[in-house]
């Protein structure tokens, strides 16, 4: 053995026993590293975190079949705390003592190295301000930096972290720690780091669910560790949560301002709708009152009375009907009786209206089958469709009204040769306030009429309501189909 130091004495090696305690150490050993004490436990020289590794690596050459070269990396510490990071290889000698040869891990020193210029001031601040948990590890598997977002997140001090393995993020039990460390080191073996939920372990030793993801630090070819991010599910869902919520109420609030909007607008409309008929009667009622009016005019004067207190009326009961239907009072009375009568009366009601236009109104009615009806509620919504075809076509024009059996019901349409309606507006026109700004052509009326019908057959009579228009000036047919054999709730 004494052969084995004077040849070797440059290298850098200690002998020791099986107890390991230190026999002898080189010269090598001493000036390469730190001057060590003969007769003290190799361990103490051992960086405290390494020694329990160590010994039990140590323990293993003494107990199993010893095999040459394993080759153990480790770190040594010195009296001044000065840490080396080194590579030992134990050899057996035939007197029952090892040789424990060692060389400084070039390696892990060029990597500390990096991490020593990689951490800049302003690295530190962007780690600061990230509220995700951040941590850097370095090849061995070491804390090299976290950020104050994990050491909250795990309620340590940076300074408890730093330098302690991996693993321990994961559990303070040292075995499940090592088991974790080594998975680490599987990950950044095979470079697969995306994201994945994994259970940290605070300092209380509760678990934390979190999200991880991470990525694979290199310089030039040399992996020189990796960069963790974990974000913690519960914070995570919670500002999901938030965000979701808050979108939420965005978006209500614009709802929300678009409604008040259309009221407002629906307001000043039915306000403009009321004065209107308002002022003519008062009007003509003041030209009557003073008397010296002819013949001829007080019939015309009373025709126009009449004329605006119907629309005065329409308007009122529209109204009514709207707020009566929103708040589910309409009552109906709904008789077993077949549905053409009704539509004629309707036809007839919209008479004079159709010929004071010049409108044609021709009729092409199906018997069909008794259904159960509101009957002054159908002749309503037959008015308004006859009305709305008269007030939006053009004289010398054509409107048909059709009924037919279809589906277990009756179909009914109104057809005109009118203006048509907007592709886009089809469905708007069934909307209570929706005509005010949205449609193109206005006469009168506060646009409730169509949605107080589609409504009633709707709710009503468990029907369906649509119309259908190829378009701006080229007509359309509104259509309603009532099923039979309903009897619905009054
Ligand atoms: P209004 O009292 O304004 O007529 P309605 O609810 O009956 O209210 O109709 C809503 C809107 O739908 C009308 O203002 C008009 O723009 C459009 N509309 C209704 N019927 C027709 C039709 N036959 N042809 C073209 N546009 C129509």
């Amino acid at each position: 053995m004494e052969q084995i130091l004077a040849n070797s004495k440059a290298q850098p090696l200690l002998i020791v026993n099986t107890e390991g305690e230190i026999k002898q150490s080189s010269d090598g050993f001493s000036q390469i590293f730190f001057p060590v004490q003969t007769g003290e436990a190799v361990s103490s020289y051992i960086h405290p975190e390494d020694r329990a590794e160590f010994k039990t690596w140590f323990n293993n050459l003494n107990t199993q079949q010893f095999r040459a070269g394993q080759v153990k990396n480790l770190r040594l510490i010195d009296q001044k705390g000065m840490i080396l990071s080194v590579m030992v290889r134990p050899e057996q000698t035939p007197d029952q003592t090892y040789i424990l040869w060692f060389w400084e891990d070039k390696r892990v020193r060029e990597t500390e190295d990096y991490w020593q210029s990689a951490l800049t001031p302003a690295m530190e601040a962007v780690l600061t301000s990230i509220l995700d948990g951040v941590f850097l590890v370095n090849v061995e598997g070491k804390l090299v930096e976290v950020n104050p977002a994990l050491c909250q997140m795990l309620g340590y001090h940076k300074f408890e972290l730093i330098g302690m393995s991996v693993g321990m993020l994961f559990s303070r039990d040292e075995k499940e720690s090592q088991k974790a460390t080594s998975r680490f080191a599987r990950i950044i073996k095979f470079n697969r780091v995306k994201e994945m939920n994994i259970t940290l372990e605070d300092r209380s030793g509760n678990k934390l669910d979190v999200t991880y993801n991470g990525a694979i630090i290199r310089e030039g070819s040399q992996l020189v560790g990796i960069l963790g991010i974990v974000r913690d599910n519960r914070d995570s869902k919670i500002m999901r949560d938030l965000h979701q919520k808050t979108e939420d109420l965005e978006n209500a609030m614009v709802q929300l301002a678009a409604r008040d909007k259309m009221k407002d607008d629906f307001l000043s409309l039915v306000g403009h709708e009321l004065r209107t008929p308002l002022a003519n009667i008062l009007g003509y009622a003041e030209f009557l009152d003073e008397g010296n009016v002819k013949e001829g005019e007080r019939k015309e004067f009373i025709g126009v009375i009449y004329q605006e207190s119907r629309r005065l009326a329409r308007l009122v009961n529209e109204i009514l009907d709207l707020s009566r239907l929103e708040a589910g009072r309409l009552i109906y009375h709904h008789v077993l009786q077949p549905l053409d009568p009704v539509l004629l009366e309707a036809v007839d009601a919209v008479r004079a209206e159709a010929e004071q236009k010049r409108v044609r109104i021709s009729k092409n009615l199906g018997a069909g089958p008794e259904l159960w009806i509101d009957r002054d509620r159908i002749k309503q919504v037959a008015i308004n469709l006859l009305i709305n075809a008269v007030k939006y076509s053009n004289s010398e024009t054509e409107t048909k009204i059709s009924s037919k059996e279809l589906d277990g019901g009756i179909m009914v349409a109104v057809e005109d040769q009118g203006m048509g309606i907007a592709l886009e507006n089809l469905e708007k026109v069934f909307e209570k306030f929706s005509r005010v700004e949205s449609l193109e052509h206005h006469t009168q009326g506060a646009g409730l009429g169509l949605p107080i019908a589609k409504k009633i057959i709707e709710e009503g009579h468990s029907g369906r309501m649509w119309l259908e228009s190829q378009g701006l000036g080229k007509g359309s047919t509104f259509f309603f189909w009532i099923p039979k054999q309903v009897k619905n709730a009054g």
